[in-house]
């Protein structure tokens, strides 16, 4: 898994070689001579400069930039399947950020490990992900490929977030629109559908069911989303409404 914020996620006591190394001879019982060497092999890998004399710097050492880079080594250090990136470029700057997006484009397609992003950010989603699952108070409310639900989103949180976003080719005279409210307590949660209170089309929905019946996503494969609207209403709301804001 790749934390956060690297400053707070790697251990100022011990340097980065250690960091890395423990994880490896942990899981493989290699010996210390060999952890080091893996470390210095994973510290190239993912383009530290002079990894054989950095493998010894402590995280303070590094910048940040390369602290997540040093995070994503030890992350990669056993060959996993699958990475859990939690918001990994959030506590970087901009430029930094895309070489790190970058950085782990090269290295899902070198190693073939799947990596599940999560971000608030959809313009990392844009440049990096296959398939999205948009998430509201804890659930999968939207699920697709990245074409499908940027560019046709069906669920009304889906709207929210994208017409709350500025966009280079969007229309100049139309303000932003953030998704009004607040997000719910998770120990008490809104009946029905836990959107019900933002949102601005549930009077589409015969029989007030958004506020008795939880949506559910369908469990098969395939652009879905949890939500009582038909998809003739969904599309109509979107072509009419929600596109010509977001341009
Ligand atoms: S189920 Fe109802 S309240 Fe929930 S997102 Fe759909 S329309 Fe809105």
């Amino acid at each position: 898994m790749i934390f956060q914020d690297p400053l707070t996620a790697l251990s100022p006591y011990y340097t980065i070689g250690r960091q890395i190394g423990e994880t490896y001879s942990k899981h493989t019982g290699a010996s210390k001579k060999e952890a080091r060497d893996r470390a210095v092999e994973m510290l190239t890998r993912v383009g530290i400069p002079q990894p054989s004399l950095r493998v010894d710097d402590y995280p303070h050492q590094f910048s940040g930039g390369m602290r997540q880079r040093a995070m994503i080594a030890m992350s990669l250090v056993c060959d996993p399947d699958l990475l859990i990136a939690d918001e990994p470029t959030t506590a970087l700057d901009v430029t930094v950020q895309a070489q790190i997006l970058d950085l782990l484009k090269d290295l899902q397609q070198e190693l073939g490990t799947a990596i599940i992003m999560i971000t608030h950010d959809l313009g990392v989603i844009a440049r990096t992900a296959h398939d999205v699952m948009v998430m509201y108070a804890g659930r999968a409310v939207e699920r697709g490929t990245v074409r499908e639900v940027l560019k046709a989103p069906q669920h009304p949180y889906t709207w929210g977030l994208l017409s709350s976003m500025p966009s280079l080719g969007g229309p100049l005279d139309v303000p932003l629109r953030p998704v009004r409210g607040t997000p719910p307590s998770l120990i008490n949660m809104p009946k029905g559908c836990p959107f019900n209170p933002r949102c601005d089309h549930q009077e589409q929905v015969l029989g007030g069911k958004c506020s008795t019946e939880r949506p559910l996503l369908a469990p098969a494969t395939g652009h879905a989303t949890a939500c009582h609207l038909t998809l003739d209403r969904q599309q109509d709301i979107f072509i009419n409404q929600i596109q010509p804001r977001l341009g």
